[in-house]
Formats: structure tokens, sequence, C-alpha cells
């Protein structure tokens, strides 16, 4: 760990170097998760014809902005979609075949990936003027086009994502660790907050829980794609509307009925709590528990997550995530990192292998206690402390990729459940190819 370093190895691919890094270094992996890993690592852009005369769901900044510019420097922001779904055929081949595969959208106006419409009207996605695939967007859910008794947009309350399968929740939009002391240094939750402000856009600091169940009744009466809700939001170290974390959140849950638990999977993304609070989330009706740990290295906890640090300590976060497995049964505590903030420049691992191998070390401990840990691909967003970083190399990505498998396969464990189907051309998970290679 240590010096920034210089970051033209981490630079672009051409569509030929993508394709033979795979065939003679990564053909264990498929084909898709090198691209789906490039492309939200190095972001996208969208011509303007790419965008045009077609219906589809918007991107709804339903937590980080998860863009590698400012909203401001992207006026097209509002109207891209929420995920691509890249695929080829007779028509696009590409330069190798690729099943569909699930995108989440994090626009880079300087990505060498681009997404742009042919003279025959097909949307492709292009690397370096090379066609790499068809690209489908998401279609709008029924439950956007109903009615409801509040007066905001149905992305504003209840957006979904993973290609419809997922609805989520996040109902506190800021965060109590607040400013760079504080704030956990990839996270722009407060930044996006007030970005979307000056956007002019309704965000809702603190979401009411009937507006959540009013929407969750009409989805579970319209729609069947979605299958799961995460509950989420920024950490409550005082009060929040007079409540705790503990009792702020699990407000949400008590509001909905049994029929409508039933109906879902529910799912909570919050702090790790102590065995006695992760109970009262089980008796209210939390089936899955999210208790993101971000970074395994302990000495990189503590500089990347100074807030989770100073109130909870990175010690403490570790033994309750697994004590929580009492509480939610192991296969369902499936807490998050941030694959490859470990890497960030002047902070973290220079060696792509010494950060593989941390990392690595990590999954193993959860795993050998059934823990199965997912990780999103860090996103270097502007405002963060850490938003000037290149991100890491694709080849860390991939590394990662291929041991995370072995060591689920190690362990001979279950594929996490409330993400759908697992494997190339079935998952839906868009912001990693963790299930893309189980
Ligand atoms: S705890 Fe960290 S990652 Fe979570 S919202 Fe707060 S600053 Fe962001």
């Amino acid at each position: 760990m240590g010096e920034r370093i210089m970051t033209s190895v981490r630079d672009p691919q051409t569509a030929q170097s993508l394709v033979k890094l795979w065939r003679e270094e990564f053909n264990d992996l498929p084909f898709e998760a090198v691209i789906k890993q490039d492309v939200l690592r190095q972001g996208l852009s969208f011509t303007a014809a790419a965008l045009d005369a077609v219906d589809f769901k918007k991107k709804d900044y339903f937590i980080f902005t998860f863009d590698r510019a400012p909203l401001a420097d992207m006026p097209d922001h509002k109207h891209v979609p929420e995920e691509i779904r890249i695929f080829t055929d007779d028509k696009v081949p590409g330069v190798a075949p690729v099943q569909p595969t699930v995108i989440s959208v994090r626009l880079n106006p300087d990505s060498p990936y681009v997404v742009d419409r042919d003279a025959e009207g097909r949307v492709k996605l292009v690397l370096q003027g090379e066609d790499l695939a068809n690209v489908l967007y998401p279609p709008i859910p029924e439950y956007y086009k109903a009615s409801y008794s509040f007066d905001k947009p149905i992305g504003e309350v209840a957006p979904a994502i993973e290609w419809g399968y997922l609805i989520y929740l996040t109902v506190f939009r800021n965060c109590q660790y607040f400013g760079k002391d504080e704030e956990c240094q990839f996270c722009d939750i407060n930044h996006n907050w007030r970005q979307q402000k000056r956007e002019g856009r309704p965000y809702t600091g603190v979401k009411d829980p009937a507006h959540i169940v009013e929407a969750l009744e009409k989805i579970a009466a319209t729609d069947s794609v979605a299958r799961a809700f995460t509950i989420t939001g920024g950490s409550v170290t005082g009060k929040l509307s007079g409540k705790d974390e503990v009792e702020f959140y699990l407000q949400y849950v008590r509001a909905m009925s049994d029929k409508l638990k039933q109906r879902f999977i529910s799912k909570m993304v919050i702090q790790a709590w102590e065995l006695d609070d992760c109970k009262k989330a089980v008796d209210a009706g939390v089936k899955i528990y999210h208790p993101n740990y971000e970074v395994w290295d302990a000495e990189l906890f503590k500089k990347i997550c100074p807030g989770k640090e100073r109130f909870i300590g990175r010690e403490n976060w570790i033994r309750r995530v697994v004590a929580s497995a009492e509480a939610f049964g192991a296969m369902n505590v499936i807490p998050n990192f941030v694959g490859g903030v470990e890497m960030a420049d002047g902070v973290g691992f220079t060696d792509e292998d010494q950060a593989v191998a941390s990392t690595s070390e990590g999954l193993d401990f959860f795993m050998s206690k059934g823990i199965v840990p997912r990780f999103t691909t860090w996103c270097p967003e502007p405002f963060t402390p850490l938003g000037e970083s290149a991100p890491p190399p694709l080849t860390y990505y991939l590394k990662l990729l291929r041991n995370y498998r072995a060591i689920h396969r190690k362990y001979q464990l279950p594929v996490p459940p409330g993400y759908g189907e697992a494997g190339v051309g079935k998952a839906v998970f868009s912001v990693s190819a963790f299930m893309d290679v189980l």
C-alpha cells in the first residue's frame, strides 16, 4: 500500500485486446463477465441517436449517482436507461458471442464504451469503434404507469432495478456520517442528494412508510417480475424522526402486511447490528441482511470507512456480521464489499495480486462460516475523497471473480438468495459479475 501510481496501465483496451486477454488468460471465465466488469469499471456514454425515440425505464438515481462525472456536466443523465442488456446475434456478432447480460449504467463521457444506433436502427455497444454487442433497454414496469395517492413520481418512491427484479427502497437518502472525516471515502450519498436537489428533482430525504406500502401493494397486484425489495439508506448514528437506527428502519417492514412480506423477498442494507437487534429485524419480517463491510483489510477499513471505524469499529463489525447468522441463518447474511476500492490511488494496494489476496482472505473468512459476501464494482464518483482515483485494472476484477467462484465452490455453498437466477445469460444483478460466474 502506498504511493500514488501512474494510471496508464489501467487505460482502456480495444475490442481485440479485450478478447485476446480473455482467450489467453481468463478463458475459465465467461466473456460476458469480462465485458461486464470492464463496462462497470470504466462507465459508458450514449450518443443522442441511441437515446432517440425509444421508451424505456430511465435511471432513477436511487441512492448513489454511480456516475464518473458531475450531473451538471452531463445533461443527458435524465434520459439514459437504468441498465443495458447486451447480446450478440447474426446481425451484430461482436468479437465473441455474448449471451444476454445486464449491466448497470454508469455515465462517463470519457469512457471508450459508447452506446450508439446504426443506420439500420440497431442500438449497439461499441468499443473504440468496434461493435461488441446489441443493446436492449429495460422495459417500463406496469406499476410506473399507475396512479397513486402521493404526488411524487413512482421512480422516486419505489424504483425498479435489476431488470425489474428488485424494488430499491432508499428510505433515508442521506447519511449521518457526514463530511470527509466520517463518510465512507467512496460514497456519494450525501453528494448525490445535493446534486439531485440542484437538478430540481423531488428527492425525498425520508420516505413515508405509507407510500412504500401503497407502492408495494400496487407492484404486488400488477407486476410479476419484481421478486424482492431492499430497504436501505444512510446510517443513523443519533436519532432520525425521533427514532434510533433500528427503530427507524424496522418501521418500514412493520408497516407491511404479512401478505406483502410473503410476496417479496425482504432485504435490508444497514449497519452491523448486535444480535438482539438482528432478532428484532427477523421478527419484523426481514429475510436477508446486508451488513456491508466495504473493504476487508483492517488498516484500509480505518482509512476508507472512518465513521464506521469510530462508531462501531472494524473488529466489532466483523464479529456482529458473524453473530447475525444466528438470527437470519448464515445463507441469509450477505455482506457487501466495494470491489476495487482497496486499490484506490494513494490509499490502497498498488499491486493487484496483493489486493486480490487481501480481499480473498475476507471471502474465505466469511464463506468458511457459510456467509457468502457479494460485491459491487467500485465507481470513483466525483466529489468523493477517492473520486480522483483511476479504477483498478480489469485484470484485478477478473482475478477477483476467479477467486470468488473458487472459494464459493471450496465450501460448497448455495447461490445467495434474493438475486434471481445465477449464471451467464440469466443473472440480473447489474453492478458486478459475481452472479454471472456462479
Ligand atoms: S455508511 Fe458509508 S457507505 Fe453507507 S451511506 Fe454512510 S457514508 Fe455511505
